[in-house]
């Protein structure tokens, strides 16, 4: 058995280490190891941002996250800014027109070494290749032990070990079902920023088309959410960042949930017929595939004209009914998917649900076992696309290592 630990910090992700980087300036003397189940920390955080790294947003505020733990927006708030904190590490953080922080490198390697060489000058230990399966409550400390065998025994543990979202990047929930042996329970847990799988058949023609649009997600006819940005088709479902956005109500709304999308959302109805009259009056000789060939890439426009009139195409344009053209514009403002689900965990970026807000206390430390912090993933907060989730970590990481470290003051020599 190893010399006891002050603190451990199971997952060396964005949060373990913002935490252990934090735990260690409020209580240098304090022995703070990152026990990390692959073979070196942070290798999600080099796949962030497609390999840019998304660090934060400057537009902040509670409408972009969602989840159980209330104080989730006060803890972000009461952290520094994401460009303050990186500063500190010496990165340069600039945002794009839509509020989206990036390092100015652009290249998440910059982010995630500023972070290692950081918890190296301050004396933060990493241990690479411990899985952790189970934390031991004794009377003097924790001890929490790993799937090869090897027990780590420590004053307090943080756990960061994220959700169930991207398990190629070590995330496979396992951390979230040692928790319940600990008293804690979830809320529903499923894929958030993610694709939304639709009826294949209803995608039939549309695979790797990508169009700029606006998407309002339905339940029941009631109103929900909308986004507008560029949508992706794939053989199975909807993509793209708006699409994402809208994965959230998924667990709320499982089996009602429909995405309506708007193929034309800078003109309304009625000058999109007006559109439709032109071109019946300059293509009128040709056939009906040529409808919306002006507006959308090919393989769309077929689709749409198809499915809006619901015959072959090889009338001529002239032919069309006033009436038809104004059903082709309804479809293109109007095209309904009824959603089947969030695409498989690998294709997440996040997890929708988690540790319940109400198994922790305002310091983010477990109500059923004084001395265990959660921070990050794991915990039941989910951020919209755009630099919110790895706030919500860095941030809650930063909270949890501050409040950790001040509980064992008078503890430490
Ligand atoms: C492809 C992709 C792109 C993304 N892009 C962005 C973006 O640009 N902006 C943004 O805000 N968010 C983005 N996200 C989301 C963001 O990366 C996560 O929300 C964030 O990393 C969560 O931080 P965390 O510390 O809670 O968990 P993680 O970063 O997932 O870290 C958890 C760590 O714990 C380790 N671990 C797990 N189980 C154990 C165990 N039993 N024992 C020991 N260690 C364990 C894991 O190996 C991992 O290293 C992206 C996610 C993905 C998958």
């Amino acid at each position: 058995m190893s010399r006891i630990t002050d603190i451990a910090v199971i997952g060396g992700g964005a949060s373990g280490l913002a935490a252990a980087i934090e735990a260690k300036n409020i209580m240098p003397q304090a022995r703070v190891v990152i026990l990390e189940k692959l073979d070196r920390v942070g290798k999600k955080i080099l796949a962030t941002g497609n390999g840019r790294c998304n660090l934060s947003n400057i537009n902040m505020s509670p409408e972009h996250y969602h989840g159980s733990v209330r104080n989730a927006m006060r803890i972000i708030m009461s952290t520094p800014p994401a460009k303050e904190f990186f500063g500190s590490l010496g990165v340069i953080c600039s945002a794009d027109p839509k509020g989206r922080i990036y390092p100015k490198s652009n290249t998440a390697s910059t982010v995630l070494s500023a972070l290692r060489l950081r918890a190296a000058e301050v004396g933060v230990t990493e241990r690479c290749g411990f899985e952790a399966n189970f934390i031991e409550s004794a009377p003097d400390c924790f001890r929490i032990s790993s799937t090869s065998g090897e027990k780590y025994p420590c004053k307090r543990v943080i756990v960061a070990a994220g959700g169930y979202a991207a398990p190629q990047f070590g995330t496979d929930g396992s951390v979230i079902r040692l928790l319940r042996s600990k008293g804690c329970h979830t809320t529903k847990i499923c894929p958030a920023v993610a694709p939304l799988r639709v009826r294949p058949e209803l995608l039939k023609g549309l695979k790797g088309i990508r169009a700029k649009g606006r998407v309002t997600a339905y339940s029941g006819g009631m109103f929900l959410k909308e986004e507008a940005g560029e949508i992706q088709f794939t053989d199975s479902a909807l993509s793209g960042i708006c699409v994402f956005n809208m994965a959230h109500l998924v667990s709320q709304y499982d089996g009602k949930l429909t995405l309506r999308l708007d193929l034309a959302a800078d003109m309304d109805t009625e000058q999109l017929v007006g559109y439709l009259r032109v071109i019946q009056y300059q293509r009128g000789k040709h056939t009906t595939e040529e409808l919306l060939t002006g507006l959308f890439p090919r393989n769309l426009a077929l689709y749409l004209t198809k499915r809006s009139l619901g015959r072959s195409l090889t009338d001529d344009i002239a032919s069309l009914k006033d009436s038809d053209l104004r059903q082709v514009a309804q479809l293109v403002k109007n095209l309904d998917f009824d959603v089947l689900g969030s695409a498989p965990w690998k294709e997440a970026q996040v997890t929708c649900g988690g540790i319940s807000g109400d198994c922790v206390d305002d310091r983010l430390q477990l109500r059923s076992e004084k001395g265990i912090f959660l921070c990050g993933e794991i915990l039941d907060v989910d951020g919209d696309c755009g630099g919110y989730n790895l706030q919500w970590a860095w941030s809650s990481g930063i909270f949890a290592g501050r409040n950790c470290a001040e509980s064992l003051r008078g503890e430490l020599i």
